[in-house]
């Protein structure tokens, strides 16, 4: 079986509701072999530290910034410096590994990289677990629908709903 049949079997067996106790490692582990596949593809250079700040942004479903990423980083003995993280961030967005949520200037593993997608965001404002909607059609669709209706062009389309997760909305 190839990496690729593996990755997309748990994608599509394993639904990620962050509030809900789930194998976290499960969702690294195909977050991680995703990012090697899609960069081997597309022949981009997955570097050491890329790889690692990708890793690091997965380590929960919690958005991170960039100045924890480098305190993790500066923890685990490396000193890189701000642009180097940037342009690591830079090349995960580019490729769309990693989102970029506006409201909270911080950076969220794609649970579904490889294919071009506006992102919708559910971020709970207690735990701080964001959830990526996947099943978007009917958004996107609505999302259209509105700005042509207003003769708008829409360049970007994110869409960051904070509130409570299933789990911290009973607290
Ligand atoms: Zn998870
Ligand atoms: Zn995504
Ligand atoms: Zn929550």
């Amino acid at each position: 079986m190839t990496i690729r049949a593996i990755t997309s079997g748990a994608a599509a067996g394993h639904v990620v509701r962050p509030a809900l106790a789930h194998d976290h490692s499960l969702c690294i582990r195909t977050a991680l072999e995703q990012a090697e596949q899609l960069c081997a593809d597309s022949g981009a250079r997955l570097t050491p530290l890329r790889h690692r700040v990708l890793e690091l942004i997965w380590a929960s479903h919690k958005p991170l910034g960039a100045y924890d990423l480098l305190d993790q980083l500066a923890r685990e003995g490396h000193k890189p410096a701000p642009p180097t993280i940037y342009r690591a961030l830079d090349f995960l967005l580019e490729h769309r590994l990693i989102h970029r949520l506006a409201s909270l200037n911080a950076f969220l593993g794609c649970s579904h990289p490889g294919d071009a997608h506006a992102g919708y965001f559910l971020i709970c404002k207690s735990c701080g677990n964001t959830e990526e909607v996947t099943d978007s059609a009917g958004l996107q669709q609505a999302i259209r629908r509105a700005t042509e209706a207003a003769g708008f062009v829409m360049q970007q389309g994110t869409l960051e709903i904070s509130g409570f997760c299933q789990q911290c909305r009973h607290d």
